[in-house]
């Protein structure tokens, strides 16, 4: 088979996989390397796996804490987190193979290696038995994602000091943990533990939990953790982490003194660096951000050097998987001579799969008084939704920020299955809609969905419920 495409891809997540499928569903030639993880962090230790074993806490949670609001009780309530570990696995492998066959359908070369730039048309591939392979390319796309960050000084052992990784192929529980930032990852993880009897502090670095989202939500979050016996410490500068033998000492400075804490491990989750070494990306002239070292594109996702794209986490865009895919769509299509829609990631939803969930899209509340923009509020509790009374959930909220033409700049919702109900809001605002049209559209009862109408609603200064 000859090693010539019309584009080579390095990486397979939900960038790089999508990237490969679109291009060669445009009828280009495409390689795809990928050195350990086909569907990328996504599918093997990120979203997917995370998400398995959040619907086990959940229901561990129930379990442990709503007995009596249910009317259930048991003798001698067993939680066996290798089994929510095993599903976990089993979920994620499932996906893997599914993306494997995919490339298979599409005719996807597929290449198993690490793969590096010798030129600007040529891919070098060191493969897992170290075998060497070299492949041509019209047109290459970066797709290699990030590896997760350090405090200057603090080694993750992968033992006790840990990072994301370790945590999810883990199928034991620490006793005790300290999460070293309270962003999506430290958040969602300090669920998982949490539900399953593990003592865990959180600690973050701002005044808040998920610091890059509306104020409120964070509190709203805030509130809940700590109802569920999670430490929440914010304004905490991480300074140390010492491990030894079967514990770890974390210093840290909070309130003008320096605090230890002890515990049986650390999580380390305090944001991610572009996988760019060993690429050959400098000495082909591919600019790199001076923050971060992340790979500069334009709207097509072009590097510097024209026909090098790069797509996903590596980039530095919002670090989601769905942002991946969407830039690895545009990267395929403009390779295929295209013209698709940039992407607009103000509109881009942000999900957090903590308990509540959080969900926003657009300008918190802050960012829209920081730009002087004129706007306002439309706001519903949970509290007062039939729906989540029925099912238990009653924290949190939905809130809009509506400008003076009636259309959303902003969503945040905080609550039972947000995740899913974002979409009606960022749908409305991508497609031109205002909150009129929203507003017409009767919504069934009882739903959570009927929070969002309520709080559509508000900003027309007519709801019923509040
Ligand atoms: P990746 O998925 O990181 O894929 C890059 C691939 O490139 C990897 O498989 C890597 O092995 C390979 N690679 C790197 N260098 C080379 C090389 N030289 N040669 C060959 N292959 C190479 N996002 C969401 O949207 N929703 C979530 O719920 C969510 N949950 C997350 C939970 C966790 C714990 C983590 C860590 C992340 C989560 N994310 C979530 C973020 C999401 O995983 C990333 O944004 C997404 O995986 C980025 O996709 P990517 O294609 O850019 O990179």
């Amino acid at each position: 088979m000859s090693s010539k495409f019309d584009v080579a891809v390095i990486g397979a997540g939900p960038g790089g996989y999508v990237a490969a499928i679109r291009a060669a569903q445009l009828g280009l030639k495409a390689a795809l390397v990928e050195r350990e993880f086909w569907g990328g962090v996504c599918l093997n230790v990120g979203c997917i796996p995370t998400k398995s074993l959040l619907h086990n806490a959940e229901i561990a949670n129930t379990l442990k804490n709503k007995g009596r609001e249910l009317g259930f009780s048991f003798e001698n309530l067993q939680l066996d987190f290798s089994v929510a570990h095993n599903r976990s696995r089993q979920t994620s492998n499932r996906l893997v193979k599914g993306v494997q066959m995919l490339l298979r359908k599409n005719q996807v070369t597929t290449y198993e290696g690490s793969a590096r730039l010798t030129d600007s048309n040529s891919v070098q591939i060191i493969g897992n038995d170290d075998s060497y392979t070299e492949i041509k390319a019209d047109n290459i796309i970066i797709a290699t994602g990030a590896c997760p960050r350090s405090i200057p000084g603090v080694e993750l052992d992968g033992n006790r000091v840990i990072t994301y990784r370790e945590a999810i192929l883990a199928d034991e529980l620490p006793e005790s943990i300290v999460i070293i930032g309270g962003g999506p990852i430290g958040v969602e993880f300090a669920y998982i533990w949490n539900s399953y009897g593990v003592n865990v502090t959180i600690l973050e670095m701002m005044d808040r939990l998920l610091p890059l989202e509306d104020d409120e939500a964070s509190r709203a979050l805030a509130r809940a953790y700590r109802k569920h016996k999670i430490d929440v410490r914010t304004g905490a500068s991480v300074r140390s982490v010492v491990s030894e033998g079967d514990r770890v000492s974390v210093t840290y400075e909070m309130d003008d003194s320096s605090h230890e804490i002890e515990a049986s491990a650390a999580l380390v989750a305090i944001g991610f660096s572009p996988n760019v070494d060993q690429l050959g990306l400098e000495e082909l002239g591919v600019t790199l951000t001076d923050r971060g070292r992340f790979i500069t594109v334009d709207e097509e996702m072009r590097s510097s050097v024209p026909n090098i794209f790069a797509i996903g986490d590596v980039t530095g865009k919002l670090m989601l998987a769905h942002v991946a895919s969407a830039m690895g769509m545009v990267a395929a299509e403009v390779i295929a001579g295209q013209k698709p829609e940039p992407i607009d990631y103000s509109m881009i939803p942000r999900c957090v799969y903590s308990h509540p969930q959080v969900s926003s899209f657009g300008l918190t509340e802050a960012e829209a008084e920081e730009a002087g923009l004129s706007f306002r509020v439309g706001k519903f509790p949970f509290m007062a939704n039939g729906k989540a009374l029925g099912i238990g959930e009653r924290d949190g909220h939905v809130k809009v920020l509506v400008n003076q033409n009636d259309h959303i700049v902003g969503a945040h919702l905080v609550g039972p299955s947000v995740t899913e109900l974002l979409p009606e809001l960022s749908l409305a605002a991508t497609a031109g809609l205002d909150i009129k049209d929203i507003s017409r559209n009767v919504h069934a009862h009882p739903t959570l969905s009927e929070a969002l109408l309520e709080a559509i609603h508000d900003a027309e200064g007519r709801s019923i419920h509040k």
